[in-house]
């Protein structure tokens, strides 16, 4: 069925899955990409044999598309995740899609669909979901030779309601191998995430924080989005690992903290180092920023500034990436396209 624009209540959206009248669908076959268009249909329809549904051939990506107050829309750095796309389909076998189609993609998918991009106040958003699958047979472990590209759309809200600490688990498992696929964004590494992720939240935890699969001993990452943590000297620092997933956010917030003296850097940080931070948070698209209101580890609970109210240097960070994403502030040089 088919999501009517009406029944939408645009401050209660959630982060769910809605039906709406257009997404884009491309298809690789014979070698080559073919010409892509908007379709109706939300189904795919699959053999059996199809790569997918045996041997994992999988990739995403997720971005939002931003109702400005003047009513046009923003984009924030889909060209980044064009490119990112391109280099999980690398890892994955996959066939990359061409950089300006995913782009030129995205914004017909918008303007498609867009009386569902939330209002300027609601704090909510157009979600964007491209993907790619392999969908030839196969049954010996092998790459597909045919692929299908698709972009829908879900209006969502915001994804954690405003700058609410969160407490987060250090998790005994691996979301991903130190050469595997880690830095793809991919199924595959979710599917290893999810019986962590039941687990913490059956513990009372928001999500997982994961370790570098090799020694157990640094800091990778979430889930679903990077850690940050800001030392006691001041300095924002974020975690250099192989197994995680560059995040647009956390590459966008680098480049900010540069610009208000942060002094940052990428590197390795042991879980001991992130415990004594003066403030930590989680960095990715859904909520561009959540606060780590406490670590616990081995039973042992490691409270980050705290555990109900948000640190200064994040809610500074946080409020100046979502007015450059909603057109309220300048952001640097193309970070923001406009269509309207
Ligand atoms: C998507 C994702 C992130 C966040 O990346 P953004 O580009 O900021 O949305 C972080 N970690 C993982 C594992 C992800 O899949």
């Amino acid at each position: 069925m088919k999501q009517k624009v009406e029944d939408l209540d645009w401050k209660n959206l959630g982060f769910v899955y809605r039906d709406l009248p257009y997404r884009y669908e491309a298809k690789y076959k014979d070698g080559e990409w073919q010409e892509g268009k908007l379709i109706e249909d939300s189904t795919l329809v699959l053999s059996e044999g199809a790569e997918i549904l045996h041997y994992g051939q999988e990739i995403f990506e997720g971005l939002k598309a931003y109702r400005r107050e003047d009513g046009k829309i923003n984009l924030f750095r889909p060209d980044e995740n064009a490119h990112r796309f391109a280099l999980s389909a690398e890892r994955l076998a996959m066939p990359p899609f061409p950089e300006d189609r995913f782009v030129e993609a995205v914004k017909q998918v918008v303007l498609a669909n867009k009386e569902y991009v939330p209002p300027y106040d609601s704090g909510a958003t157009l979600y964007l979901r491209p993907f790619m699958i392999g969908t030839s047979n196969v049954l010996g472990v092998q790459a597909a030779n045919e692929y299908t590209f698709r972009i829908f759309a879900v209006p969502v809200g915001a994804y954690i309601k405003g700058l609410n600490p969160a407490d987060y688990i250090v998790s005994e498992y691996d979301r991903a191998a130190y050469a595997g696929t880690g830095q793809a964004k991919t199924s595959g590494n979710y599917a290893s995430s999810l019986l962590p992720s039941v687990e913490a939240h059956k513990n009372g935890f928001a999500d997982c924080l994961y370790l570098d699969p090799r020694e157990h001993k640094y800091v990778d990452e979430f889930g679903g989005a990077n850690f940050y943590g800001i030392t006691q000297e001041g300095q924002f620092v974020t975690p250099k690992s192989k197994s995680i997933l560059i995040s647009i956010t956390k590459r966008s917030l680098l480049e900010l903290a540069k610009k208000q003296g942060l002094n940052p850097v990428e590197r390795q940080i042991t879980l001991e180092e992130a415990f004594n931070m003066k403030e930590a948070g989680a960095m990715g698209t859904a909520a561009v920023i959540s606060p780590v209101g406490s670590i616990t580890y081995e039973g042992k609970k490691h409270v980050i500034y705290s555990e109900t109210e948000t640190g200064p240097v994040t809610t500074k960070l946080y409020n100046e990436l979502v007015d450059i994403q909603y057109g309220k502030q300048e952001g640097p040089e193309g970070w923001v396209q406009t269509i309207d």
